[in-house]
Order: C-alpha cells, then sequence, then structure tokens
C-alpha cells in the first residue's frame, strides 16, 4: 500500500442531513460520509482525512477559508500523492479557480468533488463522484501521478478546475466547461485526454495564500440605471471592477455610462470585461458597442470564466499588481484559465 491520499471534507450537500426543526439541509460530520460510503476502504491505498472543524455550507466560502485549505494543502504536500476535496457545489468553481492560482507548479492532482444528493439519500450522486475521484488523484502512469493540476470531478467528467462554472441547481451535471475540453471522460472506463493536461512541473511548488478582496462585479442588464452604476464606483478602496457584458464582450453605448467609466479609469480603477455568456469569448471591437469600452482602456478577460477572473484578479492584486501591470497579467495565463 504505498499510494496515499488526503481527502479534506470542507462542508457541501455531500455530508449534509435535513434538521427537522427547520427542514432544511446541515453539514454533518465527516463520519457520517465514510460511513456511508465502506467502498473507499477497498481502494490499495491509505486514505487519510482531514476535517475542517466546522464543516460549512459553500455560500459561506470566503478568503479566510481559500487561505485555510491552502494551508493544509501546503503542510501535506510532501506526505500525500493527492488530495480530494469534499466540497459544496455552489461555489466549487470559485474555489477550484482560486487554488489553481494559490497553488503552483504541482506535480500532483489536486480534486474536488461534491455532490446535489446527500450522501445518506438513496439516489445520491455523492458515493460515485466520491469514488472516482479517488480513483483519478490515484491515477499513475509510469509511477508518475496523470492529473498535475487542479480539478473539479463531477458527474463522469473530470474538468480543469479553472474552466468550469456551476450551470444546473437541479440535475447531476451541474458543471460545464464551455471553453476548454473536459480532461476525462469516466464511463466504464476512465478516459484521459491527455493533451488538455497541463503538464507536471519540475519546480519547486509554490502556495501563495495573499488575496486582495477590493474588487467587484457589476452585471450589465438592460434599463441599468445611473444610480446603479455609480454605487460601484462609490465602493471604498475598489481597485478592479469587473465588468459583466453582454455576447462577445458589448455594453450600452449610453454617454452618461461611458463618461463613468471613463471616471473610473483616470481613477485607476480598472475596469476588466468578462462576458455573461458561458461559452466564446470576449472581443472588444467586433461590435461598435465594444470599440468604445476598449478606447476607454477596458482589459479583455477573453474566454475567462466569471469565477477563474474574479480570484484570478484577487490573486494579482494580493500580490501588488496595479494598474497597467494587472491590466498586462490578467491577459497572461496563470494555470491555464485562459487561451
Ligand atoms: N449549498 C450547497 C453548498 O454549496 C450546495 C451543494 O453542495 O450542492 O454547500
Amino acid at each position: 500500500m504505498n499510494n496515499k491520499i488526503l481527502l479534506i471534507y470542507t462542508g457541501g450537500t455531500i455530508g449534509m442531513v435535513n434538521d427537522p426543526v427547520t427542514n432544511s439541509l446541515v453539514p454533518l460530520n465527516f463520519k457520517h460520509i465514510t460511513s456511508q460510503v465502506p467502498e473507499i476502504n477497498n481502494f490499495d491505498c491509505q486514505i487519510d482525512s482531514y476535517e475542517f472543524e466546522s464543516p460549512i455550507d459553500s455560500s459561506n466560502v470566503n478568503i479566510e477559508f481559500w487561505k485555510t485549505l491552502v494551508s493544509i494543502i501546503k503542510q501535506k504536500y510532501q506526505q500525500y500523492d493527492g488530495f480530494v476535496i469534499l466540497h459544496g457545489t455552489d461555489t466549487m468553481a470559485h474555489t477550484a479557480s482560486a487554488l489553481s492560482f494559490m497553488i503552483q507548479n504541482i506535480n500532483k492532482p489536486i480534486i474536488l468533488t461534491g455532490s446535489q444528493l446527500p450522501i445518506g439519500t438513496i439516489r445520491t450522486d455523492g458515493k460515485e463522484n466520491l469514488i472516482t475521484s479517488i480513483e483519478v488523484a490515484l491515477a499513475k502512469h509510469f509511477n508518475k501521478p496523470v492529473v498535475n493540476e487542479v480539478c473539479v470531478c463531477f458527474e463522469n467528467k473530470l474538468f480543469r478546475g479553472n474552466r468550469v462554472s456551476k450551470v444546473n441547481a437541479e440535475y447531476f451535471n451541474a458543471f460545464s466547461s464551455e471553453n476548454y475540453p473536459v480532461l476525462a471522460d469516466i464511463g466504464i472506463h476512465i478516459n484521459y485526454n491527455e493533451s488538455y493536461f497541463l503538464k507536471s512541473s519540475e519546480k519547486t511548488p509554490i502556495f501563495n495564500d495573499r488575496l486582495d478582496p477590493n474588487v467587484a462585479v457589476m452585471k450589465v442588464f438592460p434599463g441599468m440605471t445611473n444610480q446603479y452604476v455609480n454605487a460601484f464606483f462609490n465602493i471604498p478602496n475598489l481597485k478592479a471592477l469587473i465588468i459583466e457584458t453582454y455576447g462577445a464582450g458589448n455594453a450600452p453605448t449610453d454617454e452618461w455610462f461611458l463618461e463613468l467609466l471613463k471616471q473610473a479609469e483616470q481613477k485607476n480603477i480598472v475596469l476588466v470585461n468578462v462576458t455573461q455568456c458561458k461559452g466564446g469569448s470576449v472581443n472588444m471591437g467586433q461590435y461598435e458597442t465594444s470599440t468604445y469600452l476598449k478606447q476607454i482602456g477596458m482589459v479583455s478577460a477573453h474566454d475567462m470564466t466569471i469565477e477563474a477572473t474574479l480570484t484570478k484578479l484577487m490573486f494579482l492584486m494580493g500580490n501588488g499588481a496595479t494598474g497597467e501591470i494587472l491590466k498586462k497579467a490578467i491577459e497572461k495565463p496563470i494555470s491555464g484559465e485562459i487561451y
């Protein structure tokens, strides 16, 4: 039994039970999960666990949570062949993106998984997701891990972590990665699409937990008011504003709107253009309705997900990038999050 996997339990539906008083789902401890999945004892490996003191619904994920997660992986990194993180689905894409920036140069798998139905329920998807994630984390090729990046494993697919979004609150296939191919199709066999993988790093891993929260996300919508837009620019200490635009990066061309964006640029607030679409890319200049944004100095998130853009900004700003340096850095790949 040479291989060692660390299972990190943070919370999420997978470990939840119904609270009879409130009749809503609340997280329970890790023993509850392992007792429901005795199959994990059949793996020919050592599986250790680390349980967050108070498991959370992932709606409560915050920067402190990410720092804790990074520090656990940092402490245990050399001792284990791979990591499986049990996490709620609501912000799994955010956490996967954040980890992909905060932990770089890795040569082993960090797999996030969870479920849509609690593990104690008869039709749960949690058992299969957990077992498959462990199998992926254990996969080796010539004695080296097959996967060397942060991934999300969910309902028969392995995704690059910073390329997924949660797209469905009902069906088991809750995640999609519209702008990057799946890393593995999981059926009777696990078929790895190795040409899409990040390469195993020869360098020393970097654990970097500096994140700056001074970023905001503004969605454009038909009928938005001057007051709505203005409110964002009155946020104290705001360093970057992600603007979720239409289609290929288009936004209204009302003068008051463009004027507010110009003023923000002058105040050194970095404006980042992300599309509201789940697939495709921002292409400023394709339509006149985005040409102005480009002229003002807005930077393109290209084909990044909103989750990756947000956490990348926090990471870059946390590490001192502002203004023009931040604009250049946001368009440069860190961990395969952008084409
Ligand atoms: N609210 C839950 C969470 O994100 C949903 C889930 O896990 O599926 O923790």
